[in-house]
């Protein structure tokens, strides 16, 4: 079935929607993004995530040519147009058309666009079973590189993390930082359960600030978890009792393997398990409409 898109003020056909050569985010990656989901006819965290947006926007000093409510429209009418229900939307902005130069400044338009589509990262059986992670060697970006908390259309190191991860047999790769601190995973958070305390790395070690992240910590705190956000080594995460992902796309993943080391039983853990159902009883629940 073909998808209608968004693209610059227009909603096309998917073979109409296409990209010029010499768009900057194709060019030199020059551009942010976001993901997103609806659930039962409504988009989840659809402010935090366009908040996140302009916030990357702003990072690259790059201006999102629609305005907050203007964009919420189109992300809403994109997923309407396309008469979904349950979907994953992407929404990408980049510098635009300019010449073969990389200066922004000859880049007169952003490029934007929305697909409403669908996506699944790992197959059902992966969710029950839990994953596992291997430690790979390529390094977190820098804070005073490209700062990893920008969503950048910049996703090499990201990409390379993967191809080490699955080239040895790895679902994901355990990316640290230059100070040897895990900062997340490829494209998610990554939290571990010890005591009774719930433990995430903070920004500041390399991780993005995910939407899903927040919703997860806003759930320990009312299941009556203890809330850290504290630099990890990987001794702590073979040591945990239980760890997991979290992402948009990906949602809530149980890790079970580290680098050869079972986690806890090996198997997803109990309150690893309890935050899943919890994050499907609010992403059922909460929203902003679709078709109202
Ligand atoms: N880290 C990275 C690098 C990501 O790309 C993402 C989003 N796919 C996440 C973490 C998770 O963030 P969120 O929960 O907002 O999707």
């Amino acid at each position: 079935m073909g998808l209608i898109i968004y693209l610059n003020d227009k909603f096309v056909p998917e073979e109409e929607a296409k990209i010029s050569v010499f768009d900057h985010g194709l060019l030199y990656g020059d551009g942010v993004f976001e993901g997103l989901r609806s659930y039962n006819g409504k988009i989840f965290k659809l402010d935090e995530h366009l908040i996140r947006l302009y916030k990357s926007g702003k990072a690259i000093a790059l201006e999102i040519p629609l305005k907050f409510e203007e964009l919420k429209k189109a992300v809403i009418e994109t997923v309407k147009r396309n008469n979904l229900k349950d979907s994953y939307i992407r929404i990408v902005v980049t510098r635009g058309i300019g010449d073969l130069g990389l200066d922004p400044r000859k880049c007169k338009h952003p490029t934007i666009f929305i697909i409403a589509s669908h996506i699944q990262l790992y197959p059902d059986s992966l969710y029950e079973k839990g994953i596992d992670l291997i430690t790979v060697p390529t390094r977190r970006n820098l804070n005073e590189a490209v700062n990893p908390a920008i969503k950048s259309l910049n996703y090499l190191n990201n990409i390379l993390a993967k191809i080490e991860a699955t080239n040895v047999g790895a679902t994901e790769g355990l990316i640290l930082n230059q100070y040897g601190y895990v900062s997340e995973c490829t494209g998610e958070n990554i939290f571990i359960v010890k005591n009774n305390s719930l433990i995430t790395p903070p920004i500041s070690a390399g991780a993005l600030e995910g939407i899903t992240r927040k919703v997860v910590i806003d759930i320990g705190v009312n299941i009556g978890l203890q809330i850290k956000e504290e630099n990890l080594t990987r001794y702590d995460i073979y040591t945990s009792d239980e760890c997991f992902l979290t992402g948009t796309a990906a949602e809530i993943v149980p890790v079970v393997k580290v680098d050869g080391r079972i986690i806890g039983d090996g198997k997803p853990g109990k309150i690893t398990l309890k935050i899943r159902k919890e994050f499907q009883i609010i992403t059922e629940l909460e929203g902003v409409p679709i078709y109202e």
